[in-house]
Formats: structure tokens, C-alpha cells, sequence
């Protein structure tokens, strides 16, 4: 019997979870055109502005001259350019690794490195919370998958002690947790993992660019040995382009060449991409004063919508999620916060928890005062009209 998508699509409409493409005319930016109208971009993650800065367009275009557009096979075969090069060496000295190793996106990247680190023996114990790309990842790995409570460093202990002692076991977690925006803590998962002979794989998607004195990341912010842990990224958020990466020592990176299939059966990132993550890269490093210019407009938008009495989530990021429990009351308050000139989702199950819906804001250094003014007004309304403040 076929399905009858149609009637699926209506069930999930009078769950209030069905979800829809808008298409956004204009580049991303802090401010988004959608039919016409311009609003208040809140939902992108180019913390940094470097989607659409003059430099990184200009790396891209330039590579696009030198390169063409399209890389014409696979790394292996005949797809590997110096740009995509070029950015590996960038990305093992920004993250101070003996290697980098780039993939399509961030979400092929972890589907490449899990089942590559791990087999159908093995144990995954990933945090409860982990993105869907590492849920698929370690399904696909085959080894068997437990989840810990979120954050809880002791129920991860009881399931380290459970285990038979020579099974091959990774510990998975976020850096910055991307729909709660906390940290996980990761001196303290090391610790463990050490102390149980297992490999921590930290997915730092969204602290990359964002955490630590220098941008480099979550183990930066901790102070921690880039060497002792696995890494992964993605150039799609604060570095403003697209692809993902694994950071680590040059034997990972060699073993990956030659294992992971998310690799190895795709055709390689086109090379003017590879070039425009580069320059961001470096706009990055050279330029602290964008990301302070994000703290300081996280760290104000934080306190005005505390004090308007929302409920936030313990967030230590630019990720601002908004409790508003059930599905209806986050897509109305969207909606409403629409009318009002802002763009912000509703986040709902499957990719938070079910009675957890919330409106997820995420904060650029490029936003202005008066931008972020805006958004606390509309907020302010919205919230005192759905009842949610
Ligand atoms: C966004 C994200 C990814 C996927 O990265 P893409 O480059 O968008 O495919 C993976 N992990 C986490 C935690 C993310 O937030």
C-alpha cells in the first residue's frame, strides 16, 4: 500500500508540527526579505557576519576565476585543489592540531568520523541531547548506542563502569549545545574519559569562531589540549560558508582518507568554497573585535528578555532559546513576533523534546542596538499577549 503523504502532512498540521520553507530574498544578513518585506533577522547562525562580507565573497569569487566552480570528482580521484588544501592547513593551525580534514557539510562529517572511529563491537555513550547528524552517525556506525541525561557526568560514569573494559567506547557531546545553547562540561567528561580508556568526540559546531579568547572553540574557552580530545566542526555557522571538518592528529586524519565513506563517495566541496573558508578564517583571527561586539549583544539581549521575565535556557552562548512548552504557543508567538517585523522560528519536537517548544534567537556581532531594541519591544508584547510573561 502507498502512503498518503497528503494525510500525513495534515496530521502533523493539527499537531501544530508541520513545517514549511520560507524563501528569503536577500543575502544572510541581520536583516532578511521574505514577499517583500524586510525583518529582523534572528535565526541565522552567522555569528560573525562573515556569510556575506566583502572579503570572504571576494576569496570566493576570485577562487571561482582560478578554479571554475565545480571540483569534478571525488578528493581521492582528481577533486583535491589547493584551496582545498590550503584550508586544512588553515583549519589545523586555527584549531592547533597536527591535522584537518574537510567533508561536504557538517552533517556528512559526522556520518563520515563516527562509523570510521567505531564498529558493530563497540559502545557509543552520547549525551541525550546530541544533534540528529550524531544520533544518524552513531546508528550508522552499528556499535551499540546508550544516551546519557544531558550534561550528567555521573550517569555517564555508571554507564562507563557497566561496560566490559576492552570494548572500544566513545563518548559523543556538543561543545555549545545548538537548541539549548549550553556548555557541556568538558574538563570533567576528559577526566572520565580517561580514567575508562575512552575517546571523547566533541562536535563543535557552534562554538567554532564564537567560544574562547582566540575563536577557537569550546576547548579553547576551557583551556583544555586540543590534542587530548576528537574534534569536529562545520564551516557553516560563525565561519559563514559551508562544509564541515575533523581536527586532530595526521594519523586520524590519514585513517579517515582512507575509511570514512562520507569521504571517500562524494564529490569534493567546490574549491571557491574551500577558498571563501579560508579567508573567513582569517577575518576570525585577525579581527577579536567581532566577537566582541557578539558577546556584548549576546550578553545585553540575555538580560533585557531575563528581565522581562522569560524563561531561558540555562544558555552560555549566543543561542538564546525561549521556553514556551507547548508547539501552538510557540507558532503563534512566532507568528505574532512575524507581524511584527521579527524572524524567529518556532523550534518544536523532533528536534528538541516533546514540551520543551521554544523560540530560538541567535545573536550576530553585526546586529545593532537599535535592531536588538526592536526585537525586546516586539518580545515584550508578544510574550504579555500569548500569556508566556
Ligand atoms: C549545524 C550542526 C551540524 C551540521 O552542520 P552543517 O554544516 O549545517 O551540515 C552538526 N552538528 C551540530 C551540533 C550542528 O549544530
Amino acid at each position: 500500500m502507498a502512503r498518503d503523504f497528503e494525510q500525513e502532512i495534515k496530521e502533523l498540521e493539527t499537531r501544530h508540527l508541520r513545517r514549511q520553507l520560507r524563501i528569503a530574498e536577500s543575502p544572510s544578513e541581520t536583516t532578511i526579505t521574505i514577499e517583500g518585506r524586510r525583518f529582523i533577522a534572528m535565526a541565522s547562525n552567522n555569528y560573525l557576519g562573515l556569510a556575506n562580507h566583502p572579503a570572504v565573497n571576494r576569496a570566493a569569487i576570485d577562487a571561482i576565476e582560478r578554479w571554475g566552480v565545480g571540483a569534478g570528482a571525488a578528493r581521492l580521484i582528481s577533486g583535491t585543489m589547493t584551496p582545498h588544501h590550503q584550508l586544512e592547513q588553515d583549519l589545523a593551525r586555527f584549531k592547533q592540531v597536527e591535522a584537518a580534514l574537510t567533508f561536504g557539510t557538517g552533517y556528512t562529517t559526522n556520518l563520515g568520523l563516527i562509523p570510521a572511529l567505531i564498529d558493530r563491537d563497540g559502545l557509543i555513550l552520547a549525551d541525550r541531547y546530541c544533534h540528529a547528524s550524531l544520533i544518524e552517525a552513531c546508528r550508522l556506525a552499528k556499535a551499540t548506542l546508550r544516551v546519557f541525561h544531558h550534561n550528567d557526568v555521573e550517569h555517564l560514569e555508571k554507564l562507563l563502569k557497566k561496560r566490559e573494559k576492552a570494548q572500544c567506547t566513545l563518548v559523543i557531546t556538543e561543545g555549545v549545545f545548538s537548541m539549548d545553547g549550553d556548555l557541556a562540561p568538558l574538563p570533567e567528561l576528559l577526566t572520565l574519559c580517561r580514567q575508562h580508556e575512552a575517546t571523547l568526540v566533541i562536535d563543535d559546531a557552534h562554538g567554532t569562531g564564537v567560544m574562547g579568547a582566540n575563536g577557537r572553540g569550546t576547548i579553547e574557552h576551557f583551556g583544555l589540549n586540543p590534542q587530548d580530545v576528537m574534534q569536529m566542526g562545520t564551516l557553516s555557522k560563525a565561519i559563514g560558508t559551508g562544509g564541515g571538518y575533523v581536527a586532530g592528529t595526521a594519523a586520524l586524519k590519514e585513517y579517515l582518507i582512507n575509511t570514512a565513506k562520507a569521504f571517500i563517495y562524494t564529490t569534493a566541496q567546490p574549491p571557491a568554497i574551500a577558498a571563501a573558508a579560508s579567508a573567513a578564517i582569517r577575518i576570525i583571527q585577525h579581527e577579536p573585535a567581532r566577537r566582541e561586539r557578539l558577546w556584548k549583544n549576546r550578553n545585553h539581549l540575555h538580560a533585557a528578555l531575563t528581565n522581562l521575565g522569560f524563561q531561558l535556557t540555562d544558555t552560555q552562548s549566543p543561542i538564546l532559546p525561549i521556553i514556551v512548552k507547548s508547539s501552538e504557543t510557540a507558532l503563534k508567538m512566532s507568528q505574532a513576533l512575524y507581524e511584527a517585523g521579527i524572524y524567529v522560528p518556532a523550534i518544536r519536537p523532533p528536534t528538541v523534546p516533546k514540551d520543551s517548544s521554544r523560540l530560538r534567537l541567535t545573536v550576530s556581532s553585526e546586529h545593532t542596538q537599535e535592531q536588538l531594541e526592536t526585537v525586546v519591544t516586539a518580545f515584550r508584547e508578544a510574550g504579555k499577549e500569548m500569556q508566556v510573561i
